[in-house]
């Protein structure tokens, strides 16, 4: 299986290529040329996997040019009990009440407590691997711009893996105290961490200038250096996701809960578009799914495009407490749009090329119907995160994060205005203890304690769950980076992280 740009056609790549090269040279994503097609005896196969053995199928499918025992070791590293803390690395917490079938899909049991360690703990694997195919010998020089979870998980996959260097951009107001803490206090002999004075979306476009800036190129080039990308951007992070939807399917349907055959929704809190965009890639496939319900914040781009067909991201920027989410620029949608638009690169060219001259664009029609055909978009705000953090709280006794909040609250709005009661699953994103002070003051009327940690033992104390060990442990980390820079000072940043300014 080949893949190819989503901005132009005749470039076309083998799996390796793309996940080595990230982002194709003219600024297009890769996306798959075709897909695998799974019927209902293929779903029923999976039924009797683990999820390791679903993993090796679905990527398999995938990864044209990689041997079943690369596939194989990848996973195997990956995957294991001891980092996902149980043979399960996404199990499920279902949640009923009257109308409101939910299945939280909880992603968030891996090294950094957030849902991208589902795919930064493979990425590694397959980029090392694929490097070997394409560029022997050549270091992958890994740029992330993160808006908070993608760092850190980036920074824990990468760590000290050979042949690797990795840099985090993160923008030095946007993200939660968990979160600067937990990527200040990164250990390895290959990272390095840097505050940008920007938001998100800049450190991302910086990032992205950096990538196709040809004079930055050759200076590797010249040091036997190559760029790449962890963000969401690069195949091999979307593909890893596509797996935990088809396993989720078959877990439920082994509960006993739908039968083969069933349609699902599914409803994501979304920011760049590439967790839902999994799920989407899922349905192509033959996951049997009825709607996507795409969850956004007060940063609601999406729901705007959603419902009108003009992405306009000339809007105020909120910085809220669910800040992973807090993204005007959602790069992944580009490949939706592709898709949707049969695959027309020339199209999506001019809208992406709207986008960054004007700052906005509009779908034609036959995109728009299929947009509002599969999806449905709603957004909720920083108070009613809180309060549906309480409510599932009192009520269900469900302890939720920010993130999992904004979704469980669209949902809630989807069934009240469709009256769709297809059984839903919510990917649940994060851990609570990340964003301890949103959630803590959700559950309680007492004042809160002052620094992060008292607030992450007082949230432990007053509902009874245990801290992630990996949390805890930060309290007591000495912090190693503290540099800030302005968003312009980003290239010299990285040549000279490289000594090779
Ligand atoms: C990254 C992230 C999201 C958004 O996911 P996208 O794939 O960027 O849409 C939502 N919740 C949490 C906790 C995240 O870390």
């Amino acid at each position: 299986m080949n893949y190819n740009s989503t901005r132009d056609k005749n470039r076309v790549v083998s799996a390796s290529q793309a996940i080595a090269q990230g982002i194709s040279e003219e600024g297009g994503l890769f996306v798959p040329q075709q897909l695998p097609a799974y019927n209902e005896a293929d779903l029923k196969a999976m039924l009797e996997m683990d999820y390791r053995g679903r993993a090796k199928k679905i990527m398999g499918d995938f990864l044209g040019d990689f041997t079943a025992d690369e596939i194989s070791e990848s996973v195997d590293a990956a995957y294991t009990a001891e980092k996902f803390g149980g043979e399960n690395p996404a199990p499920i917490s279902y949640i009923e009440s009257g109308d409101k079938k939910m299945s939280l899909l909880e992603l968030w049991h891996g090294p950094t407590c957030a849902f991208k360690d589902m795919a930064l703990q493979i990425l590694p694997h397959l980029l090392t691997k694929s490097m070997k195919k394409t560029c022997d010998g050549k270091q992958a020089v890994i740029l992330v711009a993160t808006s908070g979870d993608t760092g850190k998980a980036a920074l824990e996959g990468f760590k000290d893996v050979d042949g690797t260097k990795i840099m985090v951009f993160y923008p030095v107001d946007g993200v939660s105290p968990m979160q600067k803490r937990q990527m200040a206090t990164q250990k390895g002999d290959n990272v390095s961490v840097v505050a940008i004075k920007g938001n998100f979306d800049d450190a991302q476009t910086g990032v992205k200038k950096i990538f196709t800036n040809a004079e930055i190129k050759q200076k590797l080039a010249d040091n036997n250096m190559l760029f790449s990308s962890a963000n969401s951007i690069n195949w091999g992070r979307l593909l890893p996701q596509i797996v935990y939807y088809f396993s989720a399917y078959s877990d439920i349907v082994n509960e006993g809960r739908i039968a083969l055959g069933d349609k699902i929704n599914v409803c994501v809190p979304t920011g760049n578009f590439g967790n839902i965009l999994a799920s989407f890639y899922a349905m192509n496939m033959g996951l049997p799914v009825n709607k996507f319900i795409c969850a956004s914040n007060s940063n609601n781009v999406l729901t705007d495009f959603i419902r009108t067909g003009t992405y306009d991201k000339k809007r105020k920027f909120y910085t809220t407490i669910s800040p992973s989410m807090d993204i005007l620029v959602s790069s992944n949608l580009e490949r939706l749009l592709y898709h949707l638009s049969g695959e027309d690169a020339e199209k999506v060219a001019a809208l992406m090329s709207a986008l960054s001259n004007e700052g906005v664009y509009t779908v034609d029609d036959e995109i728009k119907a299929k947009l509002e055909k599969y999806f449905w978009g709603g957004f909720c705000d920083d108070e009613k995160t809180q309060k549906t953090i309480g409510e599932l709280y009192k009520n269900e006794n469900y302890l939720a994060d920010t993130h999992t909040a904004v979704a469980v609250n669209v949902y809630e709005q989807y069934v009240d205005q469709t009256g769709d009661k297809t059984p839903t699953v919510i990917a649940s994103t994060a851990s609570p203890y990340k964003f301890a002070k949103a959630v803590l003051a959700s559950v309680t009327d007492e004042a809160l304690p002052e620094n992060e940690f008292s607030m992450v033992d007082a949230l432990s104390a007053k509902t009874g769950t245990a801290v992630p060990a990996p949390l805890a442990s930060l309290k007591d980390a000495k912090e190693i980076f503290s540099f800030e820079c302005e968003v312009d000072e980003m290239p010299e940043t990285v040549l000279s992280g490289l000594s090779i300014g």
